[in-house]
């Protein structure tokens, strides 16, 4: 059988692996962790850092196809080494969405709004952009930011250098603060053949920067669902995609959405499709990067996902008694503060849909 290679060895590579073998796939892992939760699942793990263009190489030499679980992944090291196999999503995919300059660019360019934003690269320009945009506002580094790391909201009374400073004086975006109703997310797949599916949007909650939990269908009515799903299909079209991607937004009170950020992987916020749908975006992203046709996205089943982060891991033991309650644990050894360590999603009722 095919090869698929896998860069990036946590969870969600994990999942990707586990999805895979069940289509007759074998994987190779790379990451620079031997002990990577992916790393169990995988049939090899390469044990090399992301940027090592040599590792980076041989992955390519074993595999017919490449993929990533993580949008941090250097990207001009990527390129020089995968010319030879087919990259989904491609490295122009990966870029947009590692810088959130770049990124809301080209979301407002396809006439996708999101917060109102300036890129800062000083402290003086944070002084400027924060009277232009007015009232509240984040600062976020352009680069690396993930689980709310790299991030600091702007308060009255703290000097802007130090805010500038204390994210490590890196370029930056400053964004308008949205007052939004609910956060939702969307999970669509685009084929090699230009197919889409889209799964339906899920509610998210999240608590100091991390999602806690993702409700479908939570609050969101037809309307929000059917433009949150047009939204991601034009991306992925534009973007001319092939996998899964993830995109987040802002509902205000009215049902108006704002895109907060794109994820050119698998999403946190679609592990609930692994119980509520006939086909999990994991199996939907292997499909994709493979050539195989997309499945149907529809859901069986209401639901709801939540992380179990840290000691909350111990909560398993007693889901696993609940009847309609699929747990999935990462096989992570240290339950550290704010480590993502399973999930679990609950099946609230029949879908009316
Ligand atoms: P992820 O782990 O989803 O990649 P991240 O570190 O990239 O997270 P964001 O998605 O940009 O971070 O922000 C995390 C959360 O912080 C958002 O889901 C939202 O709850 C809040 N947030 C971020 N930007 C804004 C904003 N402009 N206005 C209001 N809330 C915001
Ligand atoms: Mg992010
Ligand atoms: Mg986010």
């Amino acid at each position: 059988g095919a090869t698929i290679g896998i860069i990036g060895g946590g969870q969600l590579g994990r999942m990707l692996a586990m999805a895979a073998a069940r289509l007759g796939y074998r994987t190779i892992v790379l990451d620079p962790e031997p002990a990577c939760p992916a790393a169990q699942l995988a049939n090899e793990t390469l044990v090399a850092a992301y940027d090592d263009v040599a590792a980076l190489a041989r992955l390519v030499g074993h595999c017919d196809i490449v993929t990533y679980e993580f949008e941090n992944v250097p990207v001009e090291p990527l390129r020089l080494a995968v010319q030879a196999v087919p990259l989904h999503p491609s490295a122009d995919a990966l870029e947009i969405a590692q810088d959130r300059v770049v990124e809301k660019a080209f979301l407002n360019g396809i006439g996708v709004a999101t917060a109102e934003w300036r890129a800062i690269d000083s402290a003086a320009e944070l002084d400027h952009a924060l009277i232009q945009l007015g009232g509240e506002a984040i600062l976020k580094t352009r680069r690396l930011g993930y689980d709310g790391k790299g991030q600091a909201t702007i308060r009255k009374d703290a000097p802007l250098a130090d805010v500038f400073e204390s994210l490590g004086g890196v370029p930056s975006i400053l964004e308008k603060r949205v007052p939004f109703a609910y956060e939702c997310s969307v999970i669509g797949a685009r084929g090699t053949d230009g197919t889409i599916a889209v799964f339906d949007p899920a509610e998210n909650v999240h608590g100091l920067g991390i999602l806690r939990c993702s409700t479908v269908p939570g609050k969101i009515t037809d309307d929000v669902a059917r433009e949150a799903k047009d939204i991601a299909s034009r991306i992925l079209e534009r973007l001319q995609y092939v996998g899964v991607i993830g995109v987040e937004f802002f509902v205000d009170a009215d049902g108006g959405l704002l895109v907060n950020e794109i994820a050119p992987r698998v999403h946190n916020s679609g592990h609930w499709t692994e119980a509520a749908c006939v086909i999990s975006q994991f199996e939907q992203h292997i499909r994709a990067v493979a050539g195989l046709p997309l499945g149907a996205p529809a859901r069986h089943s209401d639901c709801v996902m939540e992380n179990l982060i840290g000691d909350e891991v111990k909560r398993a033991a007693s889901l696993l008694t609940e009847p309609a309650v699929l747990v999935h644990l990462y096989g992570k050894a240290e339950a550290r503060a704010g480590r993502k360590m399973g999930h679990f999603t609950r099946l609230t009722g029949p879908a009316n849909c």
